[in-house]
């Protein structure tokens, strides 16, 4: 079953107006120019960017997603954004259960779980990422920790059409060290085989998981050409239109 491989960027907590709808506008234009590419293209800037990074998208075949949501609609929760006001926004897309949320907002399975299901109901599809700890790494525990955190992230309702997992070992985000292309096609392989238990083997087998830990142009081609790895998100190098589109154009995308 070909998978359609997905390039996603995840901005973090970058970009002010000029520059982050600069950088919508490069990456907009160079999709373009690839006329139709053979791959789903994805940014998520901060939310204060959302209306504005749309703009700046039209007429090119790039998605816009947002970094997190609240689990409910809409209420008392100061300083949180609903699914439903992402949708409202122009966006597609909401990645749940990034590692930085995981580690700087205490969020547990149980949450992202609810956040996903919310973003669902909404309307939006969901990243959900997963990830070990270099502790859990060297203590051989990698598998473990991910079966964990798909069974208790991912809701039952998840399908290939409303999901794409992303496996982002938290020790190779943002710090240029990575696994080695074996080592991410086993944890790939084995997070399937946990997807097909919960959720069928039809599912399992299209819906896509990413690659995401510095990701950059000259490693893309390694990742993205392995079997079980069906795209990238990327942090660093999306924050730069030249090295997202290279990372695309390594990967085989146009
Ligand atoms: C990320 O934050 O999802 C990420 C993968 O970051 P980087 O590409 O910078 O390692």
């Amino acid at each position: 079953m070909a998978r359609k491989i997905m390039i996603a960027g995840n901005w973090k907590m970058n970009g002010l107006l000029e520059d982050g709808v600069a950088l919508a506008k490069g990456v907009a234009a160079e999709v373009k120019k690839m006329g139709k590419p053979e791959c789903e293209f994805l940014v998520c800037p901060p939310f204060t960017l959302l209306t504005s990074v749309k703009k700046a998208l039209r007429g090119a075949k790039v998605a816009l997603g947002a970094q997190d949501c609240h689990f409910t609609e809409k209420g008392a929760h100061t300083g949180d954004i609903s699914p439903v006001m992402l949708k409202d926004a122009g966006c597609q897309y909401v990645i749940t259960g990034h590692s930085e949320r995981r580690a700087d907002h205490g969020e547990s399975n149980e949450l992202i779980c609810k956040k996903s299901q919310a973003a669902y109901d909404a309307g939006l599809k969901v990243i959900i990422c997963i990830g070990e700890t270099l502790a859990e790494r060297d203590a051989g525990k990698t598998i473990d920790v991910c079966s964990a955190q798909i069974l208790g992230s991912v809701p039952e309702t998840a399908t290939s059409s409303n999901t794409v997992i992303a496996y982002e070992p938290v020790w190779a985000i943002g710090t240029g060290k990575t696994p080695t292309a074996k080592d991410v096609e086993d944890v790939h392989a084995a997070v399937r085989k946990v997807l097909a238990k919960k959720l069928g083997k039809g599912n399992a087998n299209k819906m896509r998981i990413l690659y995401g830990g510095s990701v950059k142009p000259a490693n893309a081609k390694e990742f993205l050409s392995l079997p079980d790895v069906d795209g990238a998100l990327i942090g660093g190098a999306s924050l730069k239109v030249e090295d997202f589109i290279n990372i695309a154009k390594n990967a085989g995308c146009c």
